[in-house]
């Protein structure tokens, strides 16, 4: 069974103990999907290697589309990560993105989706990185989960230590701004584990196509915690 299956089967059984991870509203709340892969042609080099551009690319397809949200990447095969270092390997470059990233305004509340402990923090500080980033674990009667937030403000990292405990829908995080969220568009990258494999404060957010079918038995659909609606161009 693999990793979306399991958390799935758990999820199904235990509906009550689930929040959002961020403010939405299934019947008022719009979401626009955003294709990061090559068959979107906007994707010039010139726009995603220049932030306040691309910012103001992302901000015009929420407002013109009346969307609270953009959502999209579980398993995408990005073509934009081809200009970011941070992502290059020597022999297969890391292009597949594997959580989902949530795309609103800086300062936009993030929520804990299930009762856990702070497993790590770290300001994950290189360009094209998540910067600040907190990682919950979350014992689910035996099956182990973790879920990472990256790209917050540095505040989110105040007042936490490792081992805290976190209730379901409690507040935990803001999204951080281009200047201290490893230089990307506000957004939240949402990613859930069943094993950290000895990683603390940081975990892979992309992978090697070819490693595809190992990652798909750690990294489970996130979508399963997030319960948005079809977004309106997916
Ligand atoms: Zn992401």
């Amino acid at each position: 069974m693999d990793a979306t299956s399991r958390l799935a089967a758990w999820l199904n059984d235990h509906p009550q103990q689930m929040s959002n991870v961020v403010d939405y509203n299934a019947t008022t709340d719009s979401l626009f999907h955003f294709d990061l892969t090559k068959n979107n042609a906007e994707l010039s080099p010139a726009l995603v290697n220049d932030t306040p551009k691309f910012s103001h690319w992302v901000n015009k397809k929420l407002a013109d589309n009346h969307c609270r949200y953009g959502i999209g990447g579980y398993m995408e095969l990005r073509t934009i990560y081809d200009s970011r270092e941070q992502f290059d390997a020597i022999d297969e470059p890391r292009r597949l993105h594997l959580g989902v990233d949530i795309w609103s305004d800086a300062g936009t509340t993030v929520y804990t989706p299930l009762h856990g402990k702070i497993h790590s923090l770290k300001d994950n500080a290189n360009f094209g990185d998540y910067g600040p980033t907190i990682i919950i674990g979350h014992d689910l009667d035996g099956l182990m989960l973790y879920s990472l937030y990256g790209h917050l403000s540095r505040e989110s990292l105040t007042g936490l230590s490792v081992g805290m405990p976190v209730k379901s829908g409690q507040q935990i995080a803001t999204f951080g701004s281009a200047e201290v969220n490893g230089n990307w568009p506000p957004h939240l990258h949402f990613q859930l584990m069943l094993d950290m494999e000895g990683r603390a404060g940081d975990y892979f957010g992309a992978c090697k196509l070819s490693e595809k079918e190992r990652y798909l038995q750690n990294i489970p659909d996130p979508g399963l915690l997030l319960n948005f609606a079809c977004a309106i161009n997916a």
